[in-house]
């Protein structure tokens, strides 16, 4: 197979890429904000796939909830996209094989093929972004679940007992803290609450975006504060992975991870060991960036 076009949908970026099967090489051809309706999406995809020639497939990678062996995204409650026959869609139209893949399954082969997983047969992608999720390869297999939805790490329960209510609806969930969407409004219950008298240039930031919080960690102690609670939940996160999957690597990436690498990677590897009772894994941040799922997308074409 020559040219294969990888389609990486996420919450805040679609990105569009050409990938050489041959070379193993991928060229990112369109980044811009995910429109955000079945109609406006799919007009955005196609007048960036129709400028690319002779393609032979398309990889899709998409946030969940999927059916991913039919082809269909349910919906992302992050991205607005509803009951989309994506794989349908794109078959009809470009008359090429399409696969639809979780971000997150996308992400795992891409670091166990290409990445810092290579010949790791016990690893899991780790990724923080508007949410939470793990790709999983156990024994060399992927882990994928009855719909392609074994991903969806950011929903366990991490405090059984909190009021910080997460995208979902839930409480308690690991990205009500610790993602990109949870960050801020973790950061004003503590100001609240445990911070509740003390000084803080957080008081004043009206929009709290998670990289305030980490740039206002280098020198604002309650914001230190913050950020060292978002990673003792982090670590506790990944201990339960390691403990559930019992794994050799964990690789950590996505848009919260990769803009801030010491301040969330350095707590889950140092106390990782804390809250598993397993051997804990080895924790790295993931060497091919923001590249990553655009190459897993495409990779059952490599
Ligand atoms: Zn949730």
């Amino acid at each position: 197979m020559g040219k294969v076009v990888s389609v990486a949908i996420g919450e805040a970026n679609l990105r569009i890429s050409l990938a050489d099967t041959g070379t193993q090489s991928l060229n990112t051809v369109y980044k811009a904000a995910t429109h955000k309706t079945n109609a406006k999406f799919l007009k955005q995809m196609f007048s960036a796939i129709d400028k690319l020639k002779n393609f032979e497939g398309i990889g899709v990678a998409s946030p969940g909830l999927l059916n991913a062996s039919k082809g269909i995204i349910h919906k992302s409650r992050n991205l607005g996209l509803a009951d989309l026959n994506i794989v349908k869609i794109l078959e009809d139209r470009y008359k090429v094989p399409v696969f639809l893949s979780s971000r997150a399954v996308a992400g795992v082969l891409a670091e166990h093929l290409f990445g810092s997983g290579k010949d790791c047969r016990q690893m899991a992608f780790l990724t923080f972004s508007t949410g939470i999720e793990c790709g999983v390869i156990l024994n060399g297999r992927l882990l994928l679940g009855k719909e392609g939805n074994a991903h969806e790490i950011g929903h366990a329960i991490i405090d059984a007992n909190s009021s910080v209510q997460c995208g979902c609806g839930g409480k308690g969930h690991w990205e009500a803290f610790t993602s990109g969407s949870g960050i801020p409004v973790f950061a004003r219950y503590l100001l609240n609450t445990k911070y509740e008298d003390k000084k803080s240039s957080l008081r004043s930031v009206k929009e709290l975006h998670p990289q305030a919080v980490f740039d206002a960690a280098k020198k604002d102690k309650v914001a230190a504060g913050i950020v060292a609670e978002i990673g003792r939940i982090n670590a506790m996160g990944a201990g339960n992975m390691s403990s559930i999957f019992d794994l050799e690597l964990i690789t950590v990436s996505g848009g919260v991870a990769l803009y801030n690498k010491d301040a969330v990677l350095n707590p889950i590897a140092k106390d990782i060991g804390k809250y598993t009772v397993n051997k804990p894994p080895k924790v790295v941040i993931s060497k091919l960036g923001e590249k990553t799922v655009p190459y897993g997308a495409v990779a059952d074409f490599m």
